[in-house]
């Protein structure tokens, strides 16, 4: 068996003079899902780009790239083969119906008649379009559009599916169903995944190992529970107003605590409850929340900047 899906060592990538991607290597193992995590802007598209030889890399001797142990530079219909890609933007053909966008691209993967019927018909079913298969995109919810194009990357039966920020903008439920079918993916068929995504929710709740990126370069990896046992106190206290800090710190109390901003929220870190709970008394309780800290915390921590915030 192949010791990695894909390999990328030293992967640079410039628009003009902004530096996309910068010196990125990483690894994804058979069977696993990685996210790449990182607000908008991060590089994470343009990295992806690279790998299903939809961007150029700069020309760079130490660069290395490898999909099922193929270069994308080389030979991109290999890759196409084995790989499927949902990508970000909706480019679906609005004016067909759901069953017809299908149909447009088993033709492309050379799947034919009563072969591309039932592929059709079993991922209709497995993303719940069934009912819509004749109504078309363009009067698809936001959920159902997204689901159709993640049905569109694995009409060929992908080893490899490649997501570019799946759920963005869509509500709770839509996304909890989707990350269901993504786990079941993974489990009843062995896919790999690689996907991008700013919600930090996203990544914890379906990568086994993250990579966060921030101005095109990787700054931790690792497996998300392992980031945060590493870097980070376990609980946080957040306070949702500013001024409610000359309340928190009365009496020199913030000793042994270690604070951080995130705009105009207040974060104090601890790996104790109880020591974070002393600190909230006489304090409203709508005014603050403690919580275990989470990955937007480390990306905070990282580059003193929140997930969700512009370059
Ligand atoms: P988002 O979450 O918004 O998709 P991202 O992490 O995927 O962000 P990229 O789309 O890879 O980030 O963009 C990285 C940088 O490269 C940004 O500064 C972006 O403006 C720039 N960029 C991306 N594609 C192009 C392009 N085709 N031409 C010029 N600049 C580009």
């Amino acid at each position: 068996m192949q010791s990695s899906v894909i390999t990328v060592e030293h992967l640079h990538k410039s628009y003009g003079s902004i530096r996309a991607v910068q010196n990125l290597s990483f690894t994804v193992a058979p069977e696993t899902c990685v996210a790449f995590l990182g607000p908008n802007g991060a590089g994470k598209t343009t990295a992806m780009k690279v790998l299903y030889g939809k961007a150029d890399p700069d020309p760079n001797s130490n660069t290395r790239l490898s999909v099922f142990g193929t270069d994308p530079r080389k030979n991109e219909l290999t890759i196409k083969a084995l790989t499927g890609v949902a990508p970000q933007e909706d480019n679906l053909d609005l004016e067909l119906n759901v069953e017809q966008n299908l149909w447009i691209f088993a033709n492309f993967y050379m799947l034919r008649g009563r072969r591309a019927q039932a592929r059709i018909n079993e991922l209709l079913e497995f993303m719940e379009l069934g009912e819509k298969r004749r109504a078309r995109v363009r009067e698809l919810s936001g959920g159902m559009k997204r689901r159709l194009i993640i049905a569109r990357a694995l009409l060929n039966r992908p080893r490899l599916l490649i997501l570019d920020e799946p759920t963005t903008g869509l509500d709770p439920q839509v996304r909890q169903l989707i990350w269901e079918k993504l786990r079941n993916l993974m489990r009843a068929e062995g896919v790999t995944i690689l996907l991008t995504t700013h919600y930090m929710e996203e990544a914890y709740q379906l990568a086994e190992h993250i990579m966060i990126m921030d101005r095109g370069r990787k700054l931790l990896e690792g497996e998300p529970r392992r980031l945060l046992a590493e870097h980070l106190e376990r609980y946080v206290l957040e306070l949702r107003d500013p001024r409610l800090q000359q309340v928190v710190e009365r009496d020199g109390r913030l000793n042994g605590y270690r604070k951080d901003h995130a705009g105009d929220r207040v974060l104090y870190f601890a790996d104790e409850m109880p020591a974070l709970e002393r600190l909230i008394d006489g304090v409203e309780q709508r005014s603050y929340i403690v919580r275990e800290s989470n990955l937007e915390d480390l990306f905070l921590q990282a580059t003193g900047r929140r997930l969700n915030e512009l370059q």
